[in-house]
């Protein structure tokens, strides 16, 4: 019998500016190509990168596994 995991729902990609470096790993890592180079300065005074969610996110979570700063949280709901 073939069991299919649930499809998580993504609502959010959250990025902890006390945390953040910039290294901007999670702009590469990201198959769908979600993050853009930021404006926005984290409290380090790094540019951090930007979110462009849509509804392009796999969930894979690869951006948050590499993140080596545990800065980025991606949010999902369970179906
Ligand atoms: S979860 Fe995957 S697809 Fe979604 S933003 Fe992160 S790396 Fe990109
Ligand atoms: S990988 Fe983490 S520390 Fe690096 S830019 Fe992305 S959120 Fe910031």
């Amino acid at each position: 019998m073939k069991v299919s995991r649930p499809k998580p729902r993504i609502t959010g990609i959250i990025l902890d500016d006390r945390f953040c470096k910039g290294c901007n790993l999670c702009l590469h890592v990201c198959p769908k190509k979600l993050f853009s180079r930021g404006e926005k300065r984290s409290r380090g005074g790094y540019r951090m990168p930007e979110v462009l969610l849509s509804g392009e996110c796999s969930g894979c979570l690869l951006c948050e596994m590499t993140c080596p700063d545990l800065a980025l949280t991606v949010v999902r709901e369970e179906k």
